[in-house]
């Protein structure tokens, strides 16, 4: 038996690929290195030791992903695949209602014709409704403002209502906070195309010399510093996350969503002095305008997640900031490199 893993070459997919491979299980990689690197799968297998199966194809592609779980006898799938830039989605909105909503649409009727019974989504913090006020619980109100976060919402609506049609299926759907950070081994780590959009990345890229300095958007917040504040989470706290929801899924049926976050908001500022603290670098940084769409703060109550599941975030932002500057200085223009 074997677990299946849309975009496991992805950023969040390779760092919980260690862990499943960590932990024996088998695992199977679909991916069409849309926004990836087959080198980020030979570097897992490196790291573990252990060997994984990857299949280079379109996780939209129903008869390919029935052929993929009858071949190898997947029993849960894990399902990052997926668009996920927030203003490419605002400009392409049919690009990601296609791939994001169609790729979950096949994966549920290939998992219902091949009987398997256990789905873990990858859904996000950016689900809530923007009046929710932060921390958020599960049960506040939804509401999305791009069409990358309705992708999320609705997906998250399709699988919860798979769950009510078939009482057999487990489906764990978890809202991400923000992941940050890199597997300590500085082997594999988050490599965005181009201009990186979040925070971390940037700094990074900063800290290493391809940018020149960073743009704090907005320093009027009602924040402690005027900086956004967000939750941000190392990785391989967030890939330990989907060990433990798999565990879950395994021993109960139904669906449910469960926060992934730390439970602490930082502000923009506060990631920028923890980074030139645990790396002994200082940030070039300007204050620019507000960045369209932008909340104040936002971060989770985690409470969930450790109640159900019996996880907590372990690592902190100094782990966060060291091993992220440590994945960019030995990966400067990331797998590209190669
Ligand atoms: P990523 O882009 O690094 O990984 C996604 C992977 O999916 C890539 O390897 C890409 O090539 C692949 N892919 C995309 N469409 C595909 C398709 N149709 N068929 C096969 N493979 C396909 O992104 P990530 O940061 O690892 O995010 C993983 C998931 O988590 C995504 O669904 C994302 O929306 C969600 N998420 C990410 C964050 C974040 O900040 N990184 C936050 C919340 C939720
Ligand atoms: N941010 C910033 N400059 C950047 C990128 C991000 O000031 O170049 C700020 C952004 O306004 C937000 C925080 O950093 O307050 C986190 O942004 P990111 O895009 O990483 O995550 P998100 O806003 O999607 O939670």
């Amino acid at each position: 038996m074997s677990i299946l893993v849309t975009g496991g070459a992805g950023y969040i997919g390779s760092h919980t690929l260690v862990r499943l491979l960590e932990q024996g299980e088998s695992v199977v990689v679909l991916d069409s290195y849309d926004n990836s690197s087959p080198e980020a799968l030979r570097r897992v297998m490196q790291l573990t030791g252990r060997q994984l199966e990857a299949i280079e194809g379109d996780a939209c592609d129903e008869a390919l992903l029935r052929r993929v779980m009858h071949e190898y006898a997947v029993e849960s799938v894990i399902h990052f695949a997926g668009h996920k830039a927030v203003g490419e989605s605002v400009q392409k909105p049919l690009k990601y209602y296609k791939n994001n909503l169609e790729s979950t649409i096949s994966l549920m009727r290939a998992m219902r014709e091949e009987g398997v019974k256990r789905l873990i989504f990858s859904s996000s913090a950016t689900v809530y409704h923007c009046e929710e006020p932060s921390p958020h619980t599960e049960d506040q109100r939804l509401g999305c403002i791009n069409p990358y976060g309705w992708t999320k919402f609705m997906n998250e609506q399709i699988i919860r209502d798979c769950c009510q049609a078939d009482g057999e299926l487990s489906c764990v759907l978890l809202r991400y906070f923000n992941p940050v950070g890199a597997h300590p081994s500085g082997l594999i780590g988050e490599d965005p195309n181009g201009i990186p959009n979040n925070l971390m990345p940037y700094i990074c890229q900063t800290a290493v010399g391809l940018r020149d300095h960073l743009t704090i958007f907005g320093d009027d917040y009602k924040t402690h510093d005027g900086t956004g504040v967000r939750d941000y989470l190392h990785v391989c706290d967030l890939a330990e996350g989907h060990v433990c929801a798999l565990g879950y899924a395994r021993a109960h049926k139904g669906c449910e969503a469960i926060n992934l976050g730390t439970g602490t908001g930082y502000s923009v500022l506060d990631v920028v002095h923890a980074f030139e603290k645990a790396n002994g670098i200082k940030i070039n940084y300007v204050i620019g305008p507000r960045r369209p769409g932008d909340l104040d703060e936002n971060y989770a109550d985690p409470s969930k997640a450790e109640r159900l599941l019996g996880w907590k975030a372990q690592k902190t932002l100094e782990d966060m900031c060291r091993d992220g500057w440590n994945w960019q200085k030995k990966n400067p223009k990331g797998y590209r490199g190669e």
